[in-house]
């Protein structure tokens, strides 16, 4: 009942804030301060990581999904990767969502000059010729978008994204049909992008090689967050000392060397940036190496916190990984990989769970709470894996030791192969 209970908070919790991003952004864009952010990225890997997310959404929805228009060799463009990423993903999230059954596609067309078209198409309901342009206005939501939730906010701030970009978000759409949005960018080759290995490696890090001692700082008022991010480091093998308030923070890094510390901004009394202000005068060239962690999103607050000093910033909610790549940025550690879960060998090892059948639901809530990286909510469904018959207990032993090794890429892909009943 408890785990049922946190598990709604969790969602609810969840939900507010993809409303209150959503929020920030919009009035991020009409106050004029969403600027571009141009960047050297990867087109093909950006499609592809986007192909990673909704082909799974796809099956589990009984959902064909189609990638067309690019070849698989890199494409590295410049542009704002970001925003274009968060555009997608809001319309072929959209898509998903309201198609029952059909297909949703993804088509990518090169154009002279270098122009790329970008079209998300489906075979969902369709919206009435009268909500065409209305859609694109904040809060509006047709009865079907009421229906399945949401917040009506998606589109308003794609259409706004896009013109920022240079491009315009247009729709075309046919009651009992389909709906294909689509815009056209200007992205000019870019240098090759930094290779991704060092994000992929981190996702597997499992501890810091024996050769890597560290001993790190946590400073954050809420007991939670401070046990959950001092959990997560000790795991690894570091020295960790959980601290609550400014003062204490002072004092343990006056007491002994650290090598780097994780603090808090937003916090009652000396915030973290107070915090990391008197470690940079006292500590002078020997300071340890600072995080900011916060939960806000807004660019300009993030670009105050290097000026304060801070060699990094990670956002909370945070991601395992993004610790992992930052420890070993910030410190140079390497980590030992889990050799027995490299994306290789994975066939191999699964337990045979062709004749296991989920009911939606709970698959559905195992797929959220593997996203979320919701350790405690994920672990506590297994329960109900377990007792699924045939090859129920086999599964949820699989996936129980992935979660313990927060292997949840590998969690999810398992999860794919599972066929659900309503
Ligand atoms: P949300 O999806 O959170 O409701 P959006 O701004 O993304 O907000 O979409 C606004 C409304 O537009 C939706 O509620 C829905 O009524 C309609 N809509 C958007 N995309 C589609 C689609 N692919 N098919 C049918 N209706 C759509």
């Amino acid at each position: 009942t408890h785990r049922n209970a946190l598990g709604t908070i969790e969602r609810s919790g969840n939900h507010l804030l993809t409303l209150i991003n959503e929020i920030l952004d919009l009035a991020k864009i009409e106050s004029g301060r969403m600027e571009v952010a141009l960047t050297d990225f990867d087109l093909i890997e950006l499609v592809s990581d986007l192909s990673g997310m909704f082909k799974l959404r796809c099956q589990q929805n009984g959902l064909g999904w189609r990638v067309s228009g690019l070849d698989a060799a890199s494409l590295p463009v410049r542009g704002d990767e970001g925003k274009l990423r968060q555009v997608l993903i809001n319309l072929l999230g959209n898509a998903v969502k309201f198609t029952d059954s059909g297909e949703v596609t993804l088509r990518i067309k090169r154009q002279p000059d270098h122009r790329f078209q970008f079209e998300v198409q489906d075979t969902g309901p369709g919206i009435r010729p009268d909500m065409q342009e209305k859609i694109f206005e904040p809060f509006t939501q047709e009865s079907e978008g009421q229906k399945k939730g949401g917040t009506g906010l998606g589109l308003a701030i794609s259409r706004r994204q896009i013109e920022l970009m240079g491009g315009t978000l247009t729709l075309e759409s046919q009651l009992g049909v389909g709906s294909r949005f689509y815009f056209g960018l200007n992205l000019p080759p870019g240098a090759t992008p930094r290779a991704t290995e060092p994000k992929r490696a981190a996702r597997k890090a499992r501890k810091l090689k024996a050769s890597c001692r560290l001993r790190l700082l946590v400073l954050d008022d809420i007991a939670e967050n401070r046990d959950m991010l001092s959990l997560f480091l000790r795991g690894l093998g570091a020295e960790v000392t959980a601290t609550e308030t400014g003062q204490d923070a002072l004092e343990e890094l006056r007491r002994h060397r650290y090598d780097l510390a994780f603090l808090d901004i937003q916090m009652p009394g000396m915030t973290g940036i107070e915090v990391a202000q008197r470690v940079l005068t006292e500590h002078g060239a020997a300071c340890p190496k600072l995080v900011a962690i916060s939960a806000s999103v807004l660019t300009h607050e993030q670009e105050h916190y290097a000026r304060v000093g801070f060699h990094e910033f990670i956002p909370k909610p945070f991601r395992f990984e993004s610790i992992c790549e930052c420890l070993s940025r910030l410190l140079g550690v390497e980590f030992e990989y889990d050799v027995e879960s490299t994306d290789l060998d994975l066939p191999e090892k699964r337990a045979d769970t062709s004749e296991v059948v989920l009911p939606h639901e709970l698959l559905e809530r195992l797929r959220h709470a593997a996203e979320m990286y919701s350790v405690t909510e994920f672990e506590g469904y297994l329960a109900e894996v377990e007792v699924v018959k045939p090859g129920g207990s086999d599964l949820a032993e699989r996936l129980r030791e992935l979660s313990r090794n927060i292997q949840y890429e590998d969690v999810l892909a398992t999860l794919s192969q599972i066929r659900s009943q309503v």
